[in-house]
């Protein structure tokens, strides 16, 4: 690990959070560095340090090269959502909205959901927490059903993870109401409705949240942040990653528990063995909602997988953009076929992607409407193949039509599948 640790002032949904401290501090793990103006959530240092700089977006801390275990306890004895806010909480499965928001939802009995789901191939650090610690993260579910005034807890979780689920279940005590339920290897199954529909049966509304089926999703790392918070007072210092792709160290994911926040990409990357030769980009994210990213970015509370891939194929004939709203965005798919050196010729949207806060969501996630409309569209406009980023069923339909139609099709986590060997989320063209 080098001794720079970069903490982004903005490290998830809210504005920036404003510093309370100056360059030429010293700092110990755990003490607080920035506070948010408005939704947002504090921020703490993950090691002990100095204050190298301050900008508009980031601090600086230079690392001491001596780094004990102990940390600075937060002071705040309220009630747990008020300790989950002091704590920095946000959504650490990548969407990052402050949980102590969420935490003050009044269930009346509802039921709090555990995200043990881990739906972006390849990323494995949750199952790893659940199959190694799953009584850290029984104690998050159990903290957060008082806080939420919730009857039950569920751990949603992909049946194949056999391992996970016995470690889970080892550790669940009949009279806490806490039980597990498997969901199938599909994508988009960890997304928040996917989980309400598949876990409760009640198909959510695109702007409705899982409130209005009476639950609250937290992914499995939150909670046991939640957990370390309630117990130990401790702040949220510290995120659980997956490194993959081409490394020298070869294929398979590499995770890591509690890498200080702030550490670069490169340090997380050197820690797995380095970069095998030549490379196409890194990504911070999993294949479908990944974002490409620099080796010397630092990691946030909402990173959750650093992929190295290898370099991209180029595109054959001008290209036919379908975007999904469980996968990469029109930005990304552009931006990778650029990569490609393609020519995007159109764009269209899969019928059920609406917007909705801002943001794509699907009407009905994983469960595909059939695209033959929309890929005739794209080939009337001069698409002589296309590049979309829909999910697993999804793209069978997409394979249903454009080969009949001589369209190659390419996927926005092709690259990162073909680095590894893995299956690709649809048959080759
Ligand atoms: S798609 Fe959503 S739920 Fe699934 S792994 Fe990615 S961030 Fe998590
Ligand atoms: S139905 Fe459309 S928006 Fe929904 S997951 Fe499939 S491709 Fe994506």
């Amino acid at each position: 690990m080098n001794n720079t640790i970069k903490l982004l002032l903005k490290q998830g949904i809210g504005g920036p959070s404003e510093p309370i401290v100056k360059a030429g501090d010293t700092v110990k793990k755990g003490t607080l560095l920035a506070v948010p103006k408005g939704l947002g959530s504090n921020l703490h240092s993950s090691v002990y340090g100095t204050i190298a700089e301050i900008t508009e977006n980031c601090i600086t801390i230079h690392a001491d090269d001596n780094q004990p275990d102990e940390f600075e306890k937060i002071s705040c004895n309220g009630s747990i959502a008020d300790i989950v806010k002091e704590a920095g909480i946000i959504g650490m499965g990548g969407a990052g909205f402050p949980s102590n928001v969420k935490l003050e939802t009044d269930l009346s009995g509802g039921v709090i959901i555990a995200n043990g789901v881990e739906c972006e191939p390849l990323l494995k650090h949750n199952i790893r927490q659940i199959t190694e610690n799953p009584e850290v993260i029984y104690r998050g579910i159990l903290y957060a059903m008082k806080a939420a005034n919730a009857k039950r807890g569920i751990l949603a979780i992909k049946r194949k993870n056999a391992e996970a689920v016995n470690s889970f279940k080892a550790v669940i005590k009949p009279h806490d109401n806490i039980e597990i339920a498997e969901l199938e290897d599909l994508y988009p199954m960890g997304e928040e409705r996917a989980i309400v529909r598949e876990v409760l049966g009640e198909l959510l509304k695109t702007d409705q949240l899982p409130s209005a089926a009476g639950a609250v999703i937290l992914n499995v790392e939150t909670l046991s942040r939640i957990t370390e918070a309630v117990e130990l007072h401790k702040p949220v210092v510290s995120k659980n990653i997956t490194v993959v792709g081409k490394l020298k160290s070869g294929k398979d994911s590499k995770t890591f528990l509690d890498v200080p926040i702030g550490a670069s990409v490169s340090s997380l990357i050197e820690m797995a063995g380095g970069i095998d030769g030549e490379f196409g980009e890194i990504i911070m994210g999993g294949p479908f909602t990944g974002h490409s990213t620099t080796l010397d970015s630092p990691i946030t509370k909402t990173s959750g997988g650093i992929i190295a891939t290898m370099e991209f194929l180029k595109a054959k004939g001008k290209l036919g953009l379908l975007v999904c709203a469980c996968g990469a965005n029109e930005d990304r798919l552009r931006e990778i076929a650029e990569k490609m050196n393609g020519d995007v010729v159109a764009v269209e949207r899969c019928k059920q992607a609406v917007e909705s806060r801002g943001a794509l969501k699907c009407e009905n996630p994983g469960n595909c409407p059939g695209q033959a409309e929309k890929i005739m569209k794209l080939k009337k406009a001069g698409a002589e193949s296309l590049l979309i980023s829909n999910c697993s069923d999804c793209t069978n339909t997409v394979m249903c039509v454009a080969p009949k139609l001589k369209m190659p099709v390419y996927h926005c986590t092709d690259h990162v599948m073909r680095t590894v060997g893995h299956r690709l989320i649809r048959r080759l063209p």
